[in-house]
């Protein structure tokens, strides 16, 4: 037999050149990335083991212990190469190895025999043996297809049947990867002297490489901190398998950093952050996300009060930008395996929505395990009641101030839960209009009040329901059209339902002065909510064309504290105007005489009523009951 080596050659010195790079490059422990390094060095294994044993074979040298000893070794590495590539496939496929522990045992087992049988060539001449200085294939050589062929069926069967589950870009390299190998093994099987069917491994090996195994895919190249894909390629071998603990720094309030400093300025800043992180927690991981925030990670607990202490401690001082030296607050949040979470997405998702609510300007300064705990639980009791029409509509009378008789209500949303109890709003308005599915409850409120008019209405005392209006609900341009179709289905009249919206800075106000004029149009009143916390002002309330305007708590309560003429002209102007005025939160009589007298129309607090249930309200305020 005469061999060609040189495709041995050429694939040594690119697969030298990807082990440099590979071991050079920081990583992650992770199991892919363990097993393709075992692939790099078996296959290094395997070129050498087969150049050698080839070499022997070809001129005739019948020095046992080199010719069996290389041949031996080749196929020994030949047979474990394959088992990992097995191995990976199936981790790739996602199974839980845990959870199917007797079929792993039989592969194991297997592969284990081929092994020994190998190792017995000498004596029992199965694999291979030479005679007369001559090579020749054993009995069992055959073995070297059967395996990879068993190997094969059992990755496309398992991958047939969990394909749903497979993570989307494996569900490519998968077949690829196999389908490569195969075509290697069809050409060791007609040239077999060209030693060929390494080159297909290499070429799979590429692949991986490209696809996840390249350390630069998880490196951030702005702090050279692990990135967030590299955090969750961690998350998914502890989510549901092993404990982790995990902190995530935040830096708070980013929007208006971005205002005040530069993007460059910000860059900087986060590396120092990140060497400063990565000193203080020398035995975690430390990742750093692009939306402003780093992630320290560990298998067991960290203490965590300590690294918190030593963190804000820090972050009392200046941090070093390229123009300006800066000043950044730092909140805190903690997750750990003891969340009911089953998937990493569902982690990443939790540990987003927590990050943005410590991230906000008036968010808390640190969540722990137990509040996230909490918020988990409540998330998925809005989807819940999301799914199965379960939000509960409470209702608040709002009162007329000349006569102090109840015209309206306002509908606002509740969740209950049988362990939690009643939720507030401020629990799951602000996650609603986040993941969007604020425009679901809005709805849900919507039709809630037209149902409760339309049951209610020839002994209801109430003129009126006012229903909150999100303003990410208006920027659904159907919006009306769908208010309109609920409004027949229950034949309530437009006039029945009052809307209140607030102007929020992202929703362009000729957007919402057309929203508000096609809601007009069909005969809804519209109030302005929350008027005096933040964006609305009197000069650009102006543009829409509104019916009322609702005060919000914090300047009624504000004008009583410290009595001001400003607030009372205030109200004349707006009168003046044409709105009819709306006080909300009072909580005390003194102040109902006070708004009545400066001509507030409408009145709504504690002082009167609280929020209370539909049927409450129905026992309390329709004539029936009265
Ligand atoms: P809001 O629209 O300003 O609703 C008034 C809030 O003030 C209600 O809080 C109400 O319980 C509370 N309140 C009323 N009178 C008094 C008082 O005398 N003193 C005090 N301290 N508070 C009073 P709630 O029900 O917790 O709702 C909070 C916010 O959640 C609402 O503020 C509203 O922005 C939002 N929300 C509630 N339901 C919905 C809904 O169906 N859709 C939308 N988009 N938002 C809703
Ligand atoms: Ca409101
Ligand atoms: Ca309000």
């Amino acid at each position: 037999m005469s061999w060609n080596y040189d495709f041995i050659l050429a694939e040594m010195f690119v697969l030298m050149a990807m082990f440099l790079y590979y071991v050079v490059r920081p990583r992650l422990p992770l199991l892919k990335k363990k097993l393709f390094l075992v692939m790099l060095v078996l296959e290094i294994a395997v070129l050498i083991t087969d150049a050698v044993g080839a070499y022997t074979i070809e001129n005739y040298i019948n020095v046992y212990p080199l010719s069996y000893g290389s041949n031996i070794l080749y196929f020994m590495c030949f047979f474990m190469r394959a088992f990992v590539f097995f191995m990976l496939s199936l981790h790739l496929i996602g199974l839980n190895c845990q959870k199917n522990k007797i079929g792993l045992y039989v592969i194991f087992i297997t592969f284990v025999m081929f092994e020994l049988i190998t190792l017995s060539t000498p004596f029992t001449e199965l694999i291979f043996y030479f005679e007369n200085d001559r090579y020749y294939r054993g009995v069992l050589y055959i073995l070297t297809y059967i395996q990879f062929f068993t190997y094969m069926g059992i990755s496309l069967y398992l991958y047939v049947k969990q394909f749903e589950k497979i993570e989307k870009r494996e569900r490519i390299t998968l077949p690829i990867m196999w389908g490569v190998l195969l075509c290697g093994y069809i050409m060791r099987y007609i040239r077999n002297t060209y030693l060929i069917e390494n080159i297909f491994y290499l070429l799979v090996l590429i692949i991986l490489f490209f696809n996840y195994a390249d350390p630069a895919m998880i490196i951030d190249s702005q702090t050279e901190l692990y990135n967030e894909h590299g955090f969750a390629e961690m998350m998914k071998e502890r989510v549901g398998k092993k404990d982790y603990y995990l902190v995530a720094c935040v830096i708070k309030n980013k929007s208006l950093l971005r205002e005040v400093y530069t993007v460059s300025d910000l860059q900087r800043g986060s590396k120092e952050i990140g060497a400063f992180l990565k000193r203080i927690a020398a035995k975690s991981f430390v990742f750093y996300s692009f939306d402003g925030y780093f992630i320290i990670l560990s298998d067991t607990p960290i203490a965590v009060e300590e690294f918190q202490q030593k963190v804000t401690k820090r972050f009392e001082q200046a941090w070093n930008g390229t123009f300006n030296q800066m000043y950044l607050n730092v909140g805190y949040v903690r997750m750990d395996s003891s969340l009911d979470v089953v998937s990493t997405d569902e982690l990443l998702h939790n540990l987003y929505a927590a990050v943005a609510k410590v991230e906000a300007a008036n968010g808390p300064d640190s969540l722990n395990v137990e509040q996230i705990k909490r918020q988990i639980k409540v998330r998925n009791i809005l989807n819940y009641a999301l799914t199965n029409n379960d939000v509960q509509m409470y209702l608040q009378p709002i009162i007329d101030a000349k006569n102090g008789k109840v015209v309206g209500a306002e509908a606002l949303a509740r969740l209950y839960d049988d362990e939690l109890g009643l939720i507030y709003p401020g629990e799951f308005v602000a996650y609603a209009e986040q993941n969007g599915s604020i425009a679901e409850l809005g709805m849900q409120m919507f039709m809630k009040a037209c149902q409760f008019i339309r049951a209610y209405r020839g002994n209801l005392n109430i003129e009126w329901i006012n229903v909150n209006l999100s303003p990410i609900q208006c920027l659904d341009r159907n919006l009306v059209y769908k208010f309109n179709n609920i409004l027949s289905q229950y034949q309530v009249p437009a006039s029945m339902v009052h809307l209140e919206i607030t102007e929020e800075s992202y929703i362009d106000s000729n957007t919402l002065k057309d929203i508000i004029r096609n809601f007009k149009k069909i005969g809804f009143e519209i109030a302005l909510d929350d008027f005096g916390s933040g964006y609305a002002n009197i000069a650009r309330l102006t543009k829409y064309p509104l019916d009322s305007i609702k005060l919000d708590r914090s300047i009624v309560v504000g004008y009583f504290e410290h009595p001001s003429d400003v607030f009372v002209s205030m109200v004349s102007a707006l009168k003046a105007s044409g709105y009819k005025i709306v006080a909300e939160g009072v909580e005390e009589e003194y102040m109902v005489h006070g708004l009545s007298k400066i001509g507030c129309d409408y009145i709504q607090g504690f002082y009167y009523s609280k929020p209370i249930s539909e049927q409450e309200f129905v026992k309390k305020y329709t004539k029936e009951y009265a």
